[in-house]
């Protein structure tokens, strides 16, 4: 894909991913089954057919079972109701989250305590001991995600949930850019509750699932209707179901691709270590995901640098994908203990099916004349 060309060489995927073909079959397909899940007629139950074979994909690619499935109206919302859903004794409850969690889970409850993170971006367990240990027996929730959105780094969700489950707190995590890009297990992560996000794995946006553990209570999301086993009313999305089914049928089957963009992200990162100086590559010394690379070039500012990139013909991402369209320093880079001059300078490149070496090089080069030209 040429740089400068007419076609933008998309290079955001843990934004969004660009729609499958199949999802979007899927769709289209769910939009001529108009019945209501609900009804015991022949509509429903066709469009019941399409909700539950969505589940069961679902539910294949987090290794959970189906009737654990809660899907909701993205990853945000299940975070939510994951972080204000379990109600017992909700006001003495204490949640403890990663300090580099995505704002979904850092802003979904007042009086949120963070759990520091190493130099590396990975969550520190004796700073969760700790933790754990000041709480007395207050009930509390721990939230840690499996993979950070704006360095990639992995983090030790299976030693984190042994603590919790020791010190009888529930444990929830953010499986959302996880999911298609490394194998999923819950039962071995031993987590509680775990989020998904269908937009983020070639699916709709607007679609998401939160899996529950049998033994979790859950408040529902919304009440006033028995849909998803009491824990969320109101008729099922089909459509952006069905979508979410296919996509993650397919995103379990490529896991194994999805590991080989490790091979074109290791490309990425020796050419810019080798044309830029003064560049660096955050996370690097750690377990990552295979997709995403957070490079750091001294003196350039995030924001310039995205803009520069896309006015050649490239899109990335500045740290985080930002909501509102501006960009602020990265908590997550802070949290690490960069300062703002590395913090400040970070994009984020983040590799899909779609993308070749050819990407990888144009991509390099125009970082590295927009580098030499700020100079
Ligand atoms: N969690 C992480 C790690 C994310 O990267 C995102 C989206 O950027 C979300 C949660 C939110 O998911 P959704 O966009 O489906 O609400």
């Amino acid at each position: 894909m040429p740089a400068g060309g007419s076609r933008t060489c998309y290079l955001d995927h843990n934004a969004t991913a660009p729609l499958r073909r199949a999802a979007a079959d899927a769709m289209a397909g769910a939009q001529g089954e108009w019945g209501n899940p609900s009804s015991v007629h022949g509509h429903g139950r066709a469009a019941r057919r399409l909700v539950e074979e969505a589940r069961a994909e679902v539910a294949a690619l987090a290794g959970a079972r189906a009737e654990q499935i809660v899907f909701t109206s993205g990853g945000t919302e299940a975070t939510d109701r994951a972080i204000r859903g379990p109600g017992r004794d909700r006001g003495r409850a204490r949640v403890l989250v990663s300090a580099i969690e995505h704002p979904s889970v850092l802003e979904a409850a007042d009086g949120i305590e963070t759990i520091s993170v190493d130099g590396d971006g990975v969550v520190d367990l004796d700073a969760l001991s700790r933790l754990l240990a000041a709480g007395g027996d207050r009930p509390t929730l721990v939230s840690v995600m499996l993979a950070n959105n704006e360095t990639g780094v992995l983090q030790p969700v299976a030693g984190v949930a042994a603590l919790a489950r020791e010190a009888g707190a529930l444990i929830h995590c953010d499986a959302v850019q996880a999911a298609g890009r490394i194998a999923l297990d819950m039962g071995a992560l031993g987590v509680d509750m775990l989020t998904l996000s269908a937009h983020k794995i070639g699916g709709p946006k607007g679609v998401g699932a939160l899996i529950v553990a049998g033994d979790v209570a859950l408040d529902p999301v919304l009440r006033g209707g028995g849909q998803e086993r009491g824990r969320r009313a109101g008729t099922e999305n089909v459509p952006g179901i069905a979508g979410f089914g296919a996509a993650a049928e397919l995103a379990a089957r490529e896991i194994g691709a999805a590991q080989e963009l490790a091979i074109l992200r290791d490309a990425l990162e020796e050419r810019v270590l080798g044309a830029i100086p003064g560049s660096r590559i955050v996370g690097a010394g750690v377990d990552r995901l295979p997709n995403t690379s957070c490079i750091a070039v001294a003196g350039l500012s995030a924001e310039t640098q995205v803009m520069a990139l896309d006015l050649a013909g490239f899109a990335v991402s500045a740290g985080a994908a930002c909501s509102s369209g501006k960009v602020s320093p990265s908590h997550v880079l802070r949290a690490m203990g960069l300062g703002d001059e590395i913090a400040g300078c970070a994009i984020r490149v983040s590799l899909g099916a779609g993308n070749s070496r050819a990407d990888i090089e144009a991509f390099t080069d125009a970082l590295r004349d927009f580098a030499a030209r700020a100079a």
